[in-house]
């Protein structure tokens, strides 16, 4: 491609709402181009990356035996309606009407459309099992849209869908997606931990997340050395060390006046945070109350509460309210003698011995307090937020927190919707059974973007070569000159025979301008033809990666360039 011919123009320009370095460098790029709120087109440099990182996708896809076809975008709502999602999905579902006033959405998903595809076609275990996949645009309405291609509102994903008729069936094919998946990423280039993930509202038992690690990931992750990695919304965490109990004694009510945090009644009463048993009251849709016990130096996780209570909308609850269903201020609240709402305590608090505890009154805590002795244990849970070094619940190692892009998840939907929808089939008893399902989405945007959040530097993006828009740049540094342009014009030529995937930069700019874009665009080799070298009978290549400089002989440009391609 000749830059001189392409649609590409870079700019200085850095939008006011690109927060993370991905996003300023597409648009710097121009790879990228906004439409509206979360809603970019692919301009074509970007699309070129997508095209390569789809090739990729396609080709392990397809050897872990799956199918690909093709999905509308538009999805009737009495699809929805049946699965229960027209409800459950909330906001971020965007609906539409047509002229005839029936209801639509936009798919941010697909399980319902395939699932009425395929109750329709399949009957018996004889046809299964299955794996269809499609590369096709999503649109989810985004209470936040940001971070351009990372979190957009329409994106482009990759979803499949699995059927089986036995669960072992699943098992297998999740497993060769999750190989699949291993072998996108590492041929994509890019560093990945492949953790255990929340399911969320897709719904199912097991589920896998794809991280590509980078500091500005939005997800949190925890690993340890025996191989243990889960997102912190979801992972399970070792045996905590009990604290060293306090001092025995019988439970007795103290004043702490105006202690309302940890923080202050540590302080106040002379002991540590872990000595304490802190409680905070929840509530969601149900409007139950749950008082949840943890100790005094940990946080609970509220997504862990969420699934636990099996519900949609958890939050803290208002002062008002704790103070009118408990009798006692926020911050004030203990398990002994608790009103107006069910206790769960967190694994971490039940091994407290002579803790510290609100006493339900205002001002006032219990010390020496004693599970059994003095209150019920009750329901114990586990809710505790992993942190660093918290010990591993395979080994008790220490795990680490690490960031990441969430870039795939894989689900093992069991028969959450061909039960809903009725998709059945005839088993070998002649038995009607419902199918059992996976899916596996991967995003494609988001892939592009987490790889320059991985792969940049001061200047611009370094591509990993499999996903860069071109894999090599020629550049004419002074295309005014004859010699310049001859040789240029040659190699060119004798690149794009070879099948080298070649930009031309052929523009009339002066060497400045060429070297910044080049930086900016990031393409991996780069060549360069310039007047002074050629006076030497030489030409420039570097890396992106190192931009060292080499000088070579014109004669061997062509084989030099090849070779640094090929490493
Ligand atoms: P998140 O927690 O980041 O919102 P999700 O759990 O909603 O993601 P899935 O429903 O599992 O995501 O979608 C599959 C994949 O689609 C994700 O792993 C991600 O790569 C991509 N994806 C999801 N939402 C977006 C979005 N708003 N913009 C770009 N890609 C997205
Ligand atoms: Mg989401």
């Amino acid at each position: 491609m000749r830059w001189s011919q392409f649609y590409l123009f870079t700019t200085r320009e850095v939008p006011s709402d690109a927060e993370v370095v991905s996003h300023r460098l597409m648009v710097r790029s121009g790879m990228i181009k906004k439409v509206a709120s979360g809603v970019y087109s692919m301009l074509p440099l970007g699309w070129r990356s997508v095209r390569k990182l789809e090739a990729i996708v396609r080709r392990e896809l397809e050897e872990a035996g799956a199918i690909e076809l093709s999905m509308p975008t538009i999805q009737p709502a009495e699809l929805w309606l049946e699965s229960g999602r027209w409800q459950a999905y909330g906001k971020e579902l965007l609906r539409v009407e047509d002229r005839h006033g029936r209801e639509f959405c936009y798919a941010p998903t697909a399980e319902e459309v395939i699932t009425d595809m395929v109750r329709h076609d399949v009957r018996s275990y004889k046809q299964l099992p299955f794996n269809l996949f499609q590369i096709q645009t999503k649109f989810r309405d985004e209470i936040r849209p940001r971070f351009g291609l990372m979190r957009g509102r329409e994106f482009l994903m990759k979803d499949a869908y699995s059927f089986h008729a036995e669960g072992a069936s699943l098992d297998a094919t999740y497993e060769a997606m999750r190989a699949a998946y291993e072998r996108i990423f590492a041929a994509c280039g890019l560093e990945f931990a492949v953790v255990e993930a929340d399911t969320g509202n897709i719904g199912g038992s097991d589920s896998h997340e794809f991280m590509v690690l980078a500091r500005t990931g939005e997800s949190e992750i925890v690993s340890a050395d025996d191989g243990y990695a889960a997102n912190t919304e979801k992972a399970v965490i070792g045996a905590l060390a009990a604290p060293a109990p306090g001092a025995p004694q019988a439970m007795e009510t103290v004043a702490t006046p105006d202690c309302a945090s940890i923080p202050d009644v540590a302080t106040f009463l002379g002991v540590e945070p872990q000595q304490l048993l802190k409680t905070l009251v929840y509530t969601s849709e149900t409007e139950e109350l749950v008082a949840v016990a943890i100790r005094g130096d940990r946080d609970v996780n509220e997504i862990k509460l969420q699934n636990l209570l099996d519900v949609q909308h958890l939050s803290l609850a208002d002062a008002d309210v704790v103070a009118r269903e408990t009798g006692a201020p926020i911050g004030f609240i203990g398990p002994v003698g608790l009103r107006g709402a069910r206790l769960l305590v967190d694994h971490s608090a039940k091994d407290l011995a002579h803790f510290v505890c609100g006493a339900n009154e205002a001002d006032a805590h219990l010390v020496g307090v004693n599970w059994g002795r003095d209150v019920e244990l009750g329901e114990t849970v586990d809710v505790l937020l992993a942190d660093e070094g918290d010990p591993s619940p395979r080994s008790g190692a220490p795990m680490r927190k690490t960031r990441g892009i969430e870039t795939g998840h894989i689900f093992k939907l069991g028969t959450k919707y061909s039960e809903a929808l009725g998709c059945r089939f005839l088993d070998r008893n002649g038995k009607e059974q419902p199918m059992i399902m996976g899916c596996y989405g991967l995003g494609i945007g988001r892939t592009i973007a987490a790889a320059i959040e991985q792969n940049h530097d001061d200047d611009g993006i370094v591509w990993p070569t499999p996903l860069a828009p071109f894999e090599l740049l020629l550049v004419a540094l002074n295309p005014q000159d004859d010699e310049v342009v001859r040789i240029a014009n040659d190699l060119y030529a004798r690149f794009k025979s070879a099948g080298v995937d070649v930009l031309f930069d052929d523009r009339r700019e002066r060497p400045g301008v060429k070297f910044k874009d080049a930086d900016l665009i990031g393409v991996p080799v780069r060549l360069v033809v310039g007047k002074k070298g050629l006076g030497d009978g030489k030409l420039e290549l570097s890396l992106r990666a190192d931009r060292e400089k080499h000088l070579i002989d014109v004669d061997a440009a062509l084989e030099r360039t090849m070779t640094a391609l090929r490493a």
